[in-house]
């Protein structure tokens, strides 16, 4: 793995990836580029994989022209590593064993002024007595001993941003390593010193920030993009439509046309026009991101098969939705 300062894309191949996943596959590379960092891909495959996805998200991701610099990274073939990780923070005692269920966790009663959410801290303090009583009734799960209750990151999107940071998990009750943790180690491992994601993730950078802190490493730098919405101004799912590349490209979307939406969406291309990865490079300014999440309407009627071939038709092509709305904020 090198170590040349990079920005990245790690996305869970829990299914295809939907035109909000692609777009900020596409901000994650823009950014990387513009700043003359290096990318990196990883597959975010502990949890919830489904055969094939990570195939089929990749050659989505190759058909928009993006590119990566070295070998995908599987979190699957990395959880020695994980592991070891976690082995020297229980040595440091920087850990405990948690047993508690997500029923008794939401049951507790919460400490004074702790953050709403946070892990109530029923575990930290048991003997060993009570340790080993448990350790019969269910395997424990092992959480981090933070000792700060919130810290700060810099979001090139959101400016300074503090967020909340409890005890928690490093190693799930099932043994896989939770997310926060293959975040924030394989992120050191790759020289990611600029992240960006959907800012659904934001909260998450507290956490990681600190447990990158508390690892040696200093923390990178975060972009937490607006994410895409359906009509109604939720997040973007698949039971929304036509959202993902096979099906836009059965509604006559290839992924050139894919492209030349995610380019109007982000104000780089004008409708219509046909762009390259390269073509949006050159007019990205990270200051210019539009603000507001994008409105992504669907089309509706597939292209019939053996019917006419050829780039839809304008008013076939999905609406760019606040697209336009003032970059202002
Ligand atoms: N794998 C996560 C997801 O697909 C993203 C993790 C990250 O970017 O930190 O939502």
């Amino acid at each position: 793995m090198s170590s040349t300062p990079s920005g990245r894309f790690a996305p869970s191949p829990s299914g295809d990836l939907h035109i909000g996943n692609l777009r900020t596959a596409v901000l994650a590379w823009l950014f990387a580029r513009a700043t003359d960092r290096g990318f990196v891909l990883r597959m975010e495959d502990l949890d919830r994989v489904r055969p094939g996805a990570d195939v089929r998200q990749l050659d989505d991701l190759r058909a928009l022209g993006l590119t990566w610099d070295e070998p995908v990274l599987y979190q699957s073939s990395r959880t020695a590593v994980y592991r070891a990780v976690v082995d020297e923070l229980v040595a440091a005692r920087r850990t405990f064993e948690c047993f508690c269920t997500r029923r008794e966790i939401l049951e507790a009663p919460s400490a004074p002024h702790a953050p709403q959410g946070a892990y109530p801290g029923t575990c930290r303090d048991l003997t060993a007595a009570q340790r080993e009583r448990r350790r019969a009734e269910r395997p424990a799960a092992i959480r981090l001993r933070a000792d700060v209750s919130s810290f700060r990151v810099h979001d090139v999107c959101r400016g300074e941003f503090i967020g909340d940071v409890d005890d928690f998990v490093l190693i799930r009750g099932d043994g896989i390593p939770a997310y926060n943790l293959a975040v924030v180690v394989d992120d050191a491992a790759s020289g990611i010193d600029q992240v960006v994601r959907g800012d659904d993730l934001l909260s998450s950078a507290p956490r990681q920030a600190y447990l990158a802190t508390l690892l040696g490493h200093r923390p990178p730098e975060y972009a937490h993009v607006p994410l895409v919405c359906n009509r109604d101004g939720a997040r973007l799912a698949k039971r929304d439509g036509a959202v993902t590349m096979a099906d836009l490209a059965a509604h006559g979307v290839d992924a050139a046309g894919v492209l030349a939406m995610i380019g109007q969406s982000l104000g780089l291309s004008a409708p219509g026009e046909a762009v390259t990865l390269d073509l949006l490079a050159a007019r990205f300014d990270p200051a210019a991101l539009p603000r507001d999440p994008w409105i992504f309407v669907p089309p509706e009627h597939p292209r019939l098969i053996g019917g006419p071939a050829g780039k839809p038709r304008p008013t076939e092509a999905p609406q760019a939705g606040s697209s336009s709305s003032p970059r202002t904020k």
